[in-house]
């Protein structure tokens, strides 16, 4: 691993010329505010070291990053009675697809789209009021990374509420098939709020260390889920982890991954490390362009990829 800073530094060199590429995502008003003339980066290694390049410990939007988070505490609540409530397949439309969820009568095709993200976050709030299930989420994503200074972006989750028609449309649509418990503005409130936790490069590869480590964080001590549990998230993530542009990730990357719209993308090479990489430009399909190509960088580079080097 001598050399993984020096790898690191080689990506961001050849990233550097090509910053600013992509679109930033403006149909939540406040990310239409972030200069998309930013990169970061960062791994920690399952043996407990830390490499980072660029803006590796600016806080970011991690948005849809988030249905990680939420899914590893639904399965821990309810196990493998969550997919009763949505399925485990790749979807193939895009992440706020309505169309796709009427066909399938309310059974959201996987967690990581967004309805099936809705639905796993009504499992969260079981016996909760929102605010209850909000506090649980960030305790449970500091813990993970051992960082009581990951916070939520209130004004993100606000400007998220005011404009998020159709994740509206998508709750109202998922309780009339009986497929929500809970009152749709309060499922909502805890969905925004998981999708505005703001963190770096640092920290949420430091949260996802436990994907990479058989369920257990090295650098902690603590032991988040079971081995099996760890290696099952994580072929969700190298399915669905990227919208309808997993197959492309997976073809180019080859590591289980979860992109958001705020430009993070949080990957696994499993055994080895957790990596975060963020830049706000995003490509037709909703993830980061140079995010992207950092990671297919990283995967050659390193012979990372799940599939041999
Ligand atoms: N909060 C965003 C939404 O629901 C998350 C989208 C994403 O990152 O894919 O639209």
């Amino acid at each position: 691993m001598a050399d993984l800073q020096a790898t690191l530094d080689s990506i961001y060199s050849d990233i550097l010329p090509r910053i600013g590429e992509g679109k930033v995502a403006d149909y939540i008003p406040e990310l239409a505010k972030v200069d998309p003339r930013q990169f970061g980066m960062a791994i920690v290694t399952v043996d407990g070291q830390v490499f980072r390049v660029g803006d590796a410990d600016i806080a970011f939007s991690i948005q849809s990053i988030s249905k990680v988070f939420t899914l590893t505490l639904a399965l821990g609540k309810v196990g493998e009675g969550l997919w009763k409530r949505v399925g485990r397949e790749p979807s193939g439309s895009a992440f706020n697809s309505i169309v796709q969820l009427e066909h399938e009568s309310g059974i959201p095709r996987n967690p990581f789209i967004n309805a099936g993200a809705i639905a796993v976050t009504d499992v969260v709030m079981a016996g909760h009021a929102p605010r209850e299930a909000i506090g649980e989420l960030l305790r449970f994503v500091r813990y993970l990374a051992d960082d009581e200074s990951i916070a939520i972006d209130d004004k993100v989750a606000r400007s998220e509420t005011q404009t998020g028609y159709r994740n509206v449309a998508l709750a109202n649509f998922m309780r009339a098939y009986r497929n929500l418990d809970h009152p749709v503005d309060h499922v909502l409130g805890v969905y925004f709020h998981q999708c505005a936790l703001a963190m770096s490069c640092e920290q949420l590869a430091r949260a996802g260390l436990f994907l990479a480590a058989r369920g257990s964080n090295p650098m902690t001590g603590h032991s988040v889920v079971s081995p099996k549990r760890a290696r099952r998230i994580n072929a969700l993530m190298l399915t669905c982890g990227h919208y309808d542009g997993s197959g492309d990730f997976a073809y180019h990357v080859g590591l289980p991954g979860k992109s958001g719209v705020g430009g993070g993308i949080f990957a696994v090479a499993p055994g080895i490390a957790s990596i975060a990489v963020w830049s706000p430009g995003l490509n037709k399909v909703g993830n980061s362009q140079l995010g992207a190509l950092a990671l297919e960088m990283l995967a050659a580079r390193t012979g990372w990829s799940v599939f041999g080097d």
